[in-house]
């Protein structure tokens, strides 16, 4: 079992969360002008990269959508932003994970060195 914070609620159980996509993935557009090459790709190639990544996640008990900066690798979280901040940059309400801190969030910044249990 994981925890992850919602920037809204809190720490929360891993299974009250959906994976919304990942952060900043452009639809193509207008939509009469793509080819259906550039929509598949869209819809089903994704990057899947090894460490740090920034996703869409949803928190299904409040509703609220977020973005969740992760480690692929070793499952910890960052940071979570509301997406009503301007550009989701500004720190927002880090929920400790597993008995860390989470610092004020600097883009690019690591927050905290333990890692999180699996
Ligand atoms: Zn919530």
């Amino acid at each position: 079992m994981q925890i992850f914070p919602c920037p809204f609620c809190g720490s929360r159980d891993e299974t009250e969360f959906t994976f919304g996509g990942e952060a900043g993935k452009v639809r193509p557009a207008p939509a009469d002008a793509v080819s259906p090459e550039d929509w598949s790709r869209f819809l089903h190639l994704h990057p899947n990269p090894r460490g740090a990544v920034r996703e869409i996640w949803r928190h299904d008990t409040c509703g609220e959508f977020f973005l969740m900066e992760r480690d692929t690798l070793t499952h910890r979280v960052s940071a979570t932003h509301s997406l009503r901040e301007e550009g989701a940059q500004a720190s927002s309400a880090s929920v400790p994970h597993q008995g860390e801190s989470f610092g004020t969030l600097t883009p690019g910044v690591e927050t905290g060195t333990s890692e999180a249990g699996l």
